[in-house]
């Protein structure tokens, strides 16, 4: 979650740029204030169980997000959360089988598919490059930004960018670049094994 604060901060110009394309320009406000939120919460009462902080960071940015990122972020880190379930230990095929899920709660809540032009086009790409082992994170950031660049050629199908139609083609999607981050995120975290309770690092405490 510090990881994922700290680039959601670093971006967050860039996000408010594509947002401002295709959207309402408020993408990188909304996950910045989102992420900042949580990271409040995590130093106030941190759970010692990696699948309880991931509940409660998207509970956090449930409440905190206006947007429609704050709900299917906080839907997919909740579920994420839930599937993992308040066990000390996480293993990366625990981990892979919960984002799956996670990502699959935030179609439904979405009515989206892949090819919709949304972040749901960096999440699968991404959920599906896990293959249970600790080193598939790098492919699976990857995958995330691959899906990202290829919003590009898309017609939004779901969210406001859909209102611009034929429009709305040419533009990277905002919610499928914060999609990438987050995977960036986690697999930084996966290679530095960082991220035990309490530890919030530098960059996400400036954030
Ligand atoms: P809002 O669109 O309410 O201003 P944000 O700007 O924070 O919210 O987030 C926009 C992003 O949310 C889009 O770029 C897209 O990736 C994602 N999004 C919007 N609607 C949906 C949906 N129905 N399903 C999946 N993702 C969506
Ligand atoms: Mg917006």
């Amino acid at each position: 979650m510090s990881a994922a604060a700290a680039a959601v901060a670093r971006e967050e110009r860039l996000l408010t740029e594509l947002d401002s394309a295709i959207g309402d320009a408020d993408h990188g406000g909304n996950l910045r204030r989102g992420f900042t939120a949580v990271l409040a919460a995590l130093d106030e009462e941190a759970p010692a169980a990696a699948g309880t902080i991931l509940a409660l960071a998207g509970q956090r940015l449930i409440s905190t997000v206006g947007g429609a990122s704050g709900p299917l972020y906080g839907t997919l880190l909740r579920r994420t959360g839930k599937a993992l379930g308040d066990g000390a230990a996480v293993d990366a095929v625990r981990l892979r089988d919960a984002l799956r899920e996670g990502v699959d709660a935030v179609a439904r809540l979405g009515s989206a598919a892949r090819g919709d032009k949304t972040m749901l086009d960096a999440l699968y790409p991404a959920v599906e490059a896990l293959d249970g082992s600790a080193g598939s994170f790098r492919a699976a950031r990857a995958a995330a930004e691959e899906g990202a660049a290829a919003t590009v050629p898309m017609r939004a199908r779901r969210g406001r960018a859909s209102y611009l139609g034929e429009r709305s083609v040419g533009h990277q999607d905002p919610g499928a670049t914060s999609a990438a981050l987050l995977f960036a995120a986690l697999a930084e975290t996966a290679d530095t094994g960082s991220g035990g309770a309490g530890d919030h690092g530098d960059s996400g405490r400036a954030a």
